[in-house]
Order: C-alpha cells, then sequence, then structure tokens
C-alpha cells in the first residue's frame, strides 16, 4: 500500500514536472491562464476566432485586465503593460506591447496570411508573467455548401486544418450535417463543429483551437454469441436418417442431461419439447406449422437451401426451460454430428411469434453454418454479420417485436461516441448490425442476403466482394441513408430503406408496444441552431457517424460560416443534406 501510494506521488510530481519544462522550454505561459495575486484577465474578444482565407486580412483581439479591491470586487486596471507574443503561425502582430485603456482594455491587430494557419498569439502582464491569456486565430479555407433542396453531398473535401462551410439559407431550410469516419479500426478522432455568430463577442466561443480533451469511449469487450463453434470439427457419429422419439438436451448450453420427446413432426421441422408431456400441444402445433408454412420458405428464399445432412428430412429444434442467458443457440451440430439441430428456449411468458422469433433467427444461423462448412470450412460468417443476418431474418419474417425495440434503440443512439458498427461482436449493438444488413437486402437484393450466405467469404470481404463497393463507400452511404430515408427529402434509391420505414411502422409499432411513441420520426438529430454561436466538440468511434441538423434564423436569408475541423485527421469526413 505504502509503496503503492509512494509510487503514485512520484508520478503525479514528475507529471508536474515535466508539464512545467514543456512549457517552460517552448518559452510559453507557465501558470494557469487568467491572472493571479488579485488580478483577472478575461477575453474581450472571442479566445478562437476562424476567418475566411483570402477575405479577411486582419482580425483584432483585445482583453480586459481587472484588479480586485480590498472589498472583493473587480475594477478594471489602466495603464497595465502587458507584452504581446506571437507563438504559433504566421500573423503579423501590430505591436509586441499593449497597454490598458481606463477601462482596463488592450488589444492588437493580428494581419493573417492569405492561405490556411492557427496563429497563437499569447498576452502576458509585464509585471507577472504567470498572468497571461493565450488567443487562437484560424484562417481557413472555404468550401461552398450551396446545396439545392433534396442535394446530398456525401463527402467534403476538408483539408488538414479544416474548412468553412458556407451556406446560404432561407428561414425554414434545413440542412443535415453528418460527421463520419469510416475506419473500423481507428477510434477517437475529435472534431469540432463552431459558428461564430454573425458578429463574434466574447462569450461566442471561450474555448482554443486545440481538441479539447474528452474521454476514450468505453465499448464493452466482444461477446460470444449464440453460434457455439464445436470443439475440433469431427463428423465420427452420424445420426441415423429415422427420426429419434426423443433427444437428450444436453448441449453446449445446456448441462442437464434429461430426454425431450417429439412433440410435432412436420414436412421441414421435428420439434422436441422438454416439459410436461401433457401441456401445450396446441401452441406447440402452431409453432411447428409456421415453421413448415412461412419460416421454412422464408428463410431460403432469403438465405438459400437448408442442408439435409443426416438424411431425415428436418431441421431438429430442441425447446427447453434449462436455456438460460440466451434465448437460442446453434452449436455447431453440422460440423459435429452432422446433424441440423438447434436449441430454443421454451419459456410460457413468451408468446408464439416470441418463439417463432428466435427459431427464424436460429435457422439463420444453420443455413450460414451449412454453406460456410462447404466453402471455407467455417461454422459461419464473421460473428457481426451472422448476427446481423439473423436479425434480419426476425425482421424479413415478420416478427417485428424486438425488431421495433432494436430499431428505437438505433434510431435513438447516435451521437454518444460508440461505433456505428463494432466488429467485434458486442451483443449490445445488435441494433446496428440488423440495420446495416437490412440496407444490404433493400438497396442491393432481392438475393443479397442470400449472396452473402454462398460467397464462401465472410465479414467486410463478403459485403465488399457482394455490394461491389468498398466498405468505406458502403459505410458512407449508409450513413447517410440512416439519415434521411423515409422523410422526403431524396428519392436517390442508394439512400432509401424499403423494409423499415424508420419514418412510420405505426402498425407494427401498435402492434407490439414496444416503443415509447406511436411512429418513428428518422434518426435523432442533434439541433444546431444558427441564432446563437454554438461550438461543439465530440469524438467518433470506429466506423462512426454522427448526426446534426442545422436550423437558419428565422429572419431573412443569411449567409452561415460554420467551421469544421478534424485537427489534422484526413479520415474523418462530413456529409451534407439539403433537406428543404
Ligand atoms: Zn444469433
Amino acid at each position: 500500500m505504502t509503496a503503492i501510494r509512494a509510487a503514485r506521488g512520484w508520478w503525479a510530481a514528475s507529471l508536474t514536472l515535466a508539464a512545467a519544462l514543456a512549457c517552460g522550454d517552448g518559452g510559453g505561459p507557465v501558470g494557469a491562464p487568467g491572472g493571479r495575486d488579485g488580478l483577472e484577465l478575461a477575453y474581450a474578444t472571442p479566445r478562437l476566432r476562424v476567418v475566411a482565407a483570402g477575405e479577411v486580412a486582419t482580425v483584432r483581439i483585445a482583453l480586459i485586465v481587472r484588479r480586485r479591491t480590498a472589498e472583493g470586487a473587480f475594477e478594471p486596471l489602466a495603464d497595465a503593460r502587458l507584452a504581446v507574443e506571437r507563438e504559433e503561425g504566421r500573423g503579423q502582430l501590430s505591436a509586441a506591447a499593449a497597454v490598458t485603456d481606463p477601462d482596463g482594455l488592450a488589444s492588437v491587430d493580428v494581419a493573417v496570411p492569405g492561405g490556411p494557419d492557427l496563429t497563437r498569439v499569447v498576452f502576458r502582464m509585464e509585471s507577472d508573467a504567470g498572468s497571461y491569456l493565450p488567443f487562437d486565430v484560424v484562417t481557413a479555407p472555404v468550401v461552398e455548401a450551396d446545396l439545392a433542396p433534396g442535394e446530398v453531398r456525401d463527402r467534403v473535401d476538408v483539408p488538414k486544418g479544416g474548412a468553412i462551410l458556407r451556406f446560404r439559407l432561407e428561414p425554414g431550410s434545413d440542412v443535415l450535417l453528418i460527421p463520419y469516419e469510416t475506419d473500423p479500426d481507428r477510434t477517437g478522432a475529435t472534431y469540432r463543429l463552431l459558428y461564430q455568430g454573425p458578429a463574434p463577442g466574447a462569450g461566442a466561443s471561450a474555448s482554443g483551437a486545440d481538441p479539447p480533451r474528452l474521454p476514450r469511449s468505453l465499448a464493452p469487450p466482444p461477446e460470444s454469441g449464440d453460434v457455439i463453434e464445436g470443439e475440433g470439427a469431427h463428423r465420427g457419429r452420424l445420426a441415423p436418417a429415422t427420426i429419434a422419439e426423443s433427444i437428450d438436451i444436453r448441449s453446449c448450453m445446456i448441462s442437464t442431461s434429461r430426454q425431450a420427446p417429439l412433440r410435432y413432426l412436420g414436412s421441414r421441422v421435428a420439434l422436441y419439447v422438454d416439459g410436461p408431456a401433457d401441456e401445450g400441444q396446441a401452441r406447440i402445433d402452431s409453432i411447428g406449422s409456421a415453421f413448415d408454412e412461412r419460416i421454412f420458405p422464408r428463410n431460403t428464399e432469403l438465405f438459400g437451401v437448408t442442408s439435409d445432412v443426416d438424411g431425415n428430412g428436418v431441421v431438429i429444434v430442441i425447446l427447453s426451460p434449462e436455456l438460460v442467458g440466451a434465448d437460442g443457440a446453434y452449436c455447431d451440430s453440422i460440423r459435429r454430428v452432422g446433424v441440423e439441430a438447434f436449441f430454443v428456449t421454451w419459456r410460457h411468458d413468451y408468446s408464439v411469434d416470441q418463439t417463432l422469433a428466435v427459431i427464424a433467427h436460429e435457422h439463420q444461423h444453420l443455413v450460414n453454418a451449412w454453406h460456410h462448412s462447404q466453402t471455407n470450412g467455417g461454422v459461419g460468417d464473421d460473428r457481426w454479420l451472422n448476427e446481423g443476418l439473423s436479425f434480419a431474418a426476425e425482421a424479413l419474417n415478420g416478427y417485428w417485436r424486438d425488431s421495433m425495440i432494436r430499431l428505437w434503440t438505433f434510431l435513438n443512439g447516435q451521437n454518444g461516441g460508440l461505433s456505428m458498427l463494432p466488429l467485434d461482436y458486442v451483443s449490445a449493438f445488435d441494433d446496428r448490425y440488423m440495420a446495416l444488413v437490412l440496407y444490404v437486402e433493400d438497396r442491393f437484393g432481392p438475393g443479397a442476403l442470400r449472396a452473402l450466405t454462398q460467397s464462401g467469404l465472410r465479414g467486410v470481404d463478403n459485403l465488399e466482394h457482394v455490394t461491389g463497393l468498398t466498405f468505406e463507400e458502403l459505410l458512407r452511404d449508409w450513413f447517410v441513408a440512416v439519415g434521411v430515408s423515409n422523410r422526403g427529402w431524396t428519392d436517390d434509391p442508394r439512400y432509401a430503406y424499403r423494409s423499415l420505414d424508420l419514418h412510420g411502422m405505426e402498425q407494427e409499432i401498435e402492434a407490439c408496444r414496444c416503443a415509447p411513441v406511436e411512429s418513428f420520426s428518422g434518426m435523432r438529430l442533434e439541433t444546431l441552431p444558427l441564432s446563437n454561436p454554438f461550438d461543439v466538440s465530440r469524438m467518433l468511434d470506429r466506423a462512426d457517424a454522427d448526426y446534426y441538423r442545422l436550423v437558419p434564423a428565422a429572419s431573412g436569408p443569411g449567409t452561415y460560416d460554420v467551421y469544421f475541423d478534424a485537427f489534422g485527421r484526413e479520415f474523418v469526413q462530413i456529409a451534407m443534406v439539403r433537406a428543404r
């Protein structure tokens, strides 16, 4: 304990020392900005000013010096002498020193260069170098963002030092801004959206041009899901081609050993139910016939044929209350023992449709497993894509309850610094896997999911092969699609969902009573009103996008300069959509 404390103390002390040395070495300020020993240095113009390259020649920066009186109030300090120093950049200062006027105000002009630049200027009290205030003047190129109503610009080439997006908007216009990054590996990219207002005052932006420090996003660790890979793929024991009267429920997810009797034998399925023999036959019959008549043909159309390695003509479904912690499981039975089988939880508080949703889900895993075992020897596609296909199976079979909950979560879960598509499977993000897979079928289908199942490829490679797009292009289009689909802004098929109505689903919501609204209203957009200055800094996770809506001021048409900066990270992009 003592050793740890001592070590911590040493660590903290050396950090402080390192920080002091770092500033001292560079000739920069030491101490905290804003004054000390009864002095207050306050911004009279914003700490950060962004001006259009080539359009603005000089920027005046100013501060106010005050002194604390005996009563504890602050009064302006006249005739205070300040040194003014450029620490960074190419801007030229009009003076190297400044003196405060009777109001305590001191200023210098910065002549900005014609090209992109960040000039940092520090005012420092001559009587006390520890009382200082820094200013940043950014000169950025202008990107004309004059979009027509309905126009989508999916990628704006923003230079390294950021850019001013210039909008000309009437009252009632509506612009969607989608900062994004499509890299599935790079995390923690910060960006900033800054609007200074038409006449920036001191309060417009009190923060600097440095990227604000934000906490690293903490995604949950990857999970194993409900497709359980067998220990070594051996096909030693082949099941007989006959249908057994009962089956042992013991499996990869159930440790109990017990016989479950055959309760339904249909054309495509044999249901073994681990429950009292005299209960629930009507329920079991309706589950069996729904699989035979609806789920099996629909999944065949969507994903491809179901194998019959064991030659019994049916899929074995074992329903047991012993399956806990998951609603269903596929235990790699095709590769391990050459049998088409999966497990589904048997719960009395589940409706028939809830059980059927799980069956549609697990059946997809079974189909996926056989195709992959034939092509690449695996138990299925990459976990996240395999699960996405199963969630799509639930929705496309019309089992909307959980799909609606996932869609609600998806539409209300962005702008939070967590990935839109983490490729390490995490069940908390099931909503996103579902949303992407449905988009792929809607845009590239019918037949896109079948192609994914049968290509012999996995994950990102599989999606690139089937869609003909790079993964980056696919993600970018999807990011835009979930922002604009079903809003009536554009009829571009690249941005359209057909299986889902992101602006509707009233009937499905009414039937399941599973969302806190009567109708969906699209991706939730964070509003940025142009009637006031704003300064928004956020962090994007891997493969992530955020969603904003620019709302122009109510009075007359206006030109609005919105500064976008990703602090040198060129893989951070921004898309813009003009709604009206
Ligand atoms: Zn699953």
